[in-house]
């Protein structure tokens, strides 16, 4: 089984606005509709996509919970969301508007987590998860989790020896590469939160971190990534598209990644799929959308390079 968790949920919620969003302006809604939000449940969505069963852990507010599990029921995922009563799950405003430079968001910081309702994610994940399973842990975490809370989670779910993956940031991506984990996707900003040496290039950073992690890839948008695995390290270039809403590209490219690996597909289809499908996804208005037979009509020109790693670029 594959199971994706998400500790700080989202409804996003996208605004689209008639002409270019400005200051000091009446900006009129020409449509908005509500949208599957939360790193974690994305990735569930795209590896629904791929008919590969996975089921979504994490947290529900009780407040708009309606909302939430029409959301969810209407994009048909499987889910054992833990309620929070007497709280709610956060919206994340996206605003699109004719420009084409890109969407504005306002994410909410979402709600606590109580102790108690903690507890019971911990014993589901001792009980359930097993050694063949995948754990994929994605997103912000929720205001006031502190990492001993987070480390604890990390450590229930590699106590259970799965394959666990994390897309992360912050602090929480610092404590995922300090535990170890099986795979990390920093994007090009996330990658300096971990503060490795300023003076070890990019290739050396990625082979540092691919000596305690399987799978290490470094997102960069438009210019596709890095990988790094088994000794070797990957350039991969993104197929060109009409870029419309970049936003999401990272989960679809976690959950198309992830959702190859639960077949064992050979590396170089978890990175075409990977690659294509986030490219999809960036023609797509929305922040979950993508086509996998767009991305399979990509993938000849995603280009894999292997880098030669000299010696002065390594630690
Ligand atoms: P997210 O908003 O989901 O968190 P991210 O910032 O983590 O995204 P990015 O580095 O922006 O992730 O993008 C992930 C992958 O998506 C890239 O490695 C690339 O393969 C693909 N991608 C992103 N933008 C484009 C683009 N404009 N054209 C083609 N591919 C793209
Ligand atoms: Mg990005
Ligand atoms: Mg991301």
């Amino acid at each position: 089984m594959i199971y994706t968790i998400t500790l700080n949920p989202a409804i996003d919620k996208i605004i689209e606005v008639d002409g270019h969003l400005t200051k000091k302006k009446t900006n009129r809604v020409r449509k908005h509709e509500y949208d599957l939000g939360g790193k974690g449940l994305h990735v569930s969505n795209v590896m629904n996509q791929f008919g590969v069963e996975n089921t979504a852990l994490g947290f529900i507010g009780e407040r708009n919970e309606r909302l939430m599990l029409k959301i969810l029921d209407e994009k048909g995922i499987h889910h054992q969301l833990i309620r929070e009563p007497d709280k709610e799950t956060r919206e994340c405003i996206v605003i699109l508007d004719d420009s084409k430079d890109g969407s504005t968001m306002i994410t909410g910081a979402g709600f606590e987590i109580s102790y108690e309702r903690f507890g019971k994610l911990l014993s589901f994940i001792q009980k359930k998860v097993q050694e063949e399973d995948v754990v994929v842990v994605a997103g912000s975490l929720p205001p006031d989790m502190c990492m001993t809370q987070f480390e604890q989670l990390l450590m229930q779910i590699k106590q259970t020896s799965c394959f666990l993956a994390c897309d992360l940031s912050g602090d929480a991506l610092k404590k995922a590469v300090e535990v170890g984990v099986d795979f990390i996707k920093p994007n090009q900003h996330e990658i300096q939160d971990l503060e490795l040496p300023k003076d070890v290039p990019l290739i050396g950073q990625l082979e540092q971190l691919a000596r305690n992690i399987q799978y290490v890839v470094v997102s960069l948008g438009e210019k596709g990534c890095y990988m790094a695995h088994k000794d070797s390290i990957y350039k991969i270039m993104a197929p060109a598209v009409e870029e419309v809403n970049d936003t999401g590209a990272g989960d679809v490219f976690v959950g198309a990644f992830i959702a190859q690996l639960a077949k064992r597909a050979p590396l170089e289809t978890m990175i075409r799929y990977a690659v294509g499908c986030s490219a999809s996804k960036v023609t797509h208005r929305n922040c979950t959308d993508f086509d996998i037979e767009h991305a399979k009509s990509l993938f000849q020109q995603i280009k894999i390079k292997q880098v030669e790693v000299e010696q002065n670029a390594l630690s």
